[in-house]
């Protein structure tokens, strides 16, 4: 059984799917609303990706299940984002539409899940900042509580758990399910960090300034796989994709007081214009920190980190 014989929009999915991925290699894991509003292209047509008015969506180029969906962002402070956590069982639980569970775009839900058609979930991670996530899938559908819940996978088990239904292992594919749904909300979590590290850092590098968000990373001090590695501002740096990977490297290092410090190593070796220009003038120099001080490094953070760098000169 192949993949277009179950959907009939398939090809109109698979070109979202690719526009979708297009966009982030461009503009990063987060997509802002007018860019997804500008939608994409299939045999010179423009399509929708997603509406402003409805969450659950479906152009009307298709005849099937949902495209998207996209999550309204929950009104009032910051704080309470964190609340709405959207992860329970290792699934994405999604709010159907309305109070009408067998409403028209709860249907196009019904059907996804019927043809186990993978759609796109625009993740509000600020107002009208999303983080795409696909393929999902409808899982289950309660229509008591009016939600469903969301499982995310990659393209390639997609395809076997569709092309080959057989074969497929349904209890290894739940587990690898599970997996990928947690690293999705693994990135979801990253991406929110990264928003909120770079705008305290005014979408600058804080070593040499270069003021491009989409080359712009949040470099952990103390790294996330670490049990002190927070994911807050203070543990927080906005690096270019350049200086993001000499810090992590810990070729340089910054000290307490927020001296760039690089290894001798480095400094003694002489090698092209990149070392020259964009690395080595940077020795001695003062990072560019954010105006709020809350926003600023953790003392703690940036010690633990120098000590590590130290250390490491040493056996380097
Ligand atoms: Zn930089």
């Amino acid at each position: 059984m192949a993949l277009h014989t179950l959907d009939p929009d398939w090809r109109i999915r698979a070109a979202a799917f690719q526009a979708v991925e297009r966009m982030v290699a461009r503009h990063g894991p987060t997509l802002r609303w007018e860019d997804i509003a500008k939608g994409f292209e299939l045999d010179g047509q423009g399509l929708h990706l997603a509406s402003k008015a409805v969450g659950i969506f479906r152009p009307k180029e298709m005849v099937g299940a949902a495209l998207s969906i996209r999550t309204s962002m929950p009104r009032g402070n910051r704080q309470a984002r964190y609340q709405d956590e959207p992860l329970k069982d290792g699934a994405f639980a999604y709010k159907l539409q309305d109070n009408a569970a067998d409403n028209h775009h709860n249907r196009l839900l019904r059907q996804a899940r019927e043809m186990s058609a993978p759609l796109i979930y625009f993740f509000a991670v600020e107002p009208a900042v999303y983080q795409p996530i696909w393929p999902i899938f409808i899982r289950d559908i309660d229509s008591e509580r009016m939600e469903c819940m969301l499982s995310v996978d990659d393209s390639v088990l997609a395809m076997q758990e569709r092309g080959v239904p057989m074969v497929a292992d349904s209890k290894a594919i739940e587990i690898r399910r599970q997996y990928v749904t947690a690293q999705a909300k693994r990135r979801l979590h990253q991406a929110r960090f990264r928003l909120e590290v770079l705008r305290a850092y005014e979408e600058q590098c804080a070593v040499c300034l270069l003021p491009r968000p989409e080359l712009l990373e949040a470099a952990h001090i103390i790294p996330d796989r670490e049990e002190s590695g927070e994911a807050v501002v203070p543990n927080g740096l906005s690096l270019c994709r350049l200086h993001h990977g000499v810090f992590d490297t810990d070729l340089m290092g910054i000290r307490p007081d927020g001296v760039i410090e690089l290894s001798r190593k480095l400094l003694d070796t002489q090698d092209g214009p990149t070392l020259e220009h964009a690395i080595k003038p940077f020795q001695g120099q003062q990072l560019h920190l954010p105006k709020r001080r809350e926003d600023q490094p953790g003392r703690k953070f940036l010690e633990e980190r120098y000590e590590r760098f130290r250390s490491f000169l040493k056996v380097g």
